[in-house]
């Protein structure tokens, strides 16, 4: 890294650092972000962290992996934290690398508990949450004056993998305009049906999102009603966000002069 006109926190032995590694683009990471791949003994990423913000590491850094691939039973959540855990008390430098945002829809807010438990020093190091830069990057921003004061990020499946209970879809389809689901690919006709049955209009603007950020980003831009079907249609793949409501429109308008990375 350059030098830099300010000192960033030194990264101890014994600490563990929970980084957001952004959606995808090594250009948005954070420099707090850099800094810890630069100084880390041991990196934990997971399966949504970029092979490019990776490869920033230091030279010497052991990279561990902590997610699902091959269809291979992803590691268990406790088993992850307890690593953590361990390797802090072996006095490494322990980055914990995580997709976007480590306490969206990340699990960090369950690893940070259970360094607290443990008494292990932590930082906690935000990303840019794909549910906010993949928009971005399709041209859609989350809010504009004309059609938005609120969003909500929404998971699309709960802890069972179901369309989750716990969300209130009638108070959410009609109190908040712009609705952006992580995690939605899946269920994406039943969370689309529950919209309309909550009273949301089937030729709203909706659009997936997949691989943002990566040269493998694909929009799919169609309505509530279609979007499901459009989805499968077009083989759209995970990871991809789904974003409801009339910001998506505003792509049209922005993309001609948008730059991108492609
Ligand atoms: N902590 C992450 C979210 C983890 S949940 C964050 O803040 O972004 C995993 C879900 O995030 C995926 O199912 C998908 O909905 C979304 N996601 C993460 N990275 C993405 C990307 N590059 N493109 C599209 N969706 C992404």
């Amino acid at each position: 890294m350059n030098r830099l006109p300010f000192t960033l926190p030194d990264f101890l032995p014994g600490q563990v650092w929970l980084v957001g590694a952004g959606p995808g683009d090594p250009g948005l990471i954070s420099l707090l972000a850099l800094h810890a791949l630069t100084h880390a003994d041991v990196i934990v990423y997971d399966a949504l962290v970029d092979d490019r913000v990776l490869a920033l590491a230091g030279a010497d850094a052991i990279c561990e992996f902590a997610g699902k691939r091959g269809g291979k039973p992803s590691p268990k959540q406790p088993d992850i934290s307890k690593r953590l855990v361990e390797l802090a008390e072996q006095g490494k430098r322990v980055l914990r690398l995580k997709g976007g945002d480590p306490f969206v829809f990340g699990r960090g807010a369950e690893e940070a508990l259970t360094l607290v438990e443990a008494g292990v020093p932590f930082r906690i190091v935000p990303g840019i949450t794909s549910g906010v830069g993949g928009l971005a990057y399709a041209g859609i921003p989350a809010t504009s004056r004309e059609t938005n004061s609120a969003i909500a990020f929404v998971t699309g499946h709960d802890a069972s993998g179901d369309v989750p209970n716990s969300v209130d879809w009638e108070a959410l389809a009609k109190a908040v305009p712009v609705l952006v689901f992580y995690m939605a690919l899946k269920h994406l006709d039943r969370i689309a049906a529950r919209l309309i049955a909550a009273g949301r209009r089937p030729d709203e603007p909706a659009a997936v999102i997949s691989r943002a950020s990566t040269p493998k980003q694909r929009v799919l831009v169609s309505t509530l009603g279609e979007i499901g079907a459009a989805a499968v249609r077009q083989g759209i793949e995970p990871p991809a966000l789904v974003v409801v409501g009339e910001v998506v429109r505003l792509r049209e308008k922005l993309a001609g002069l948008m730059l991108t990375n492609d």
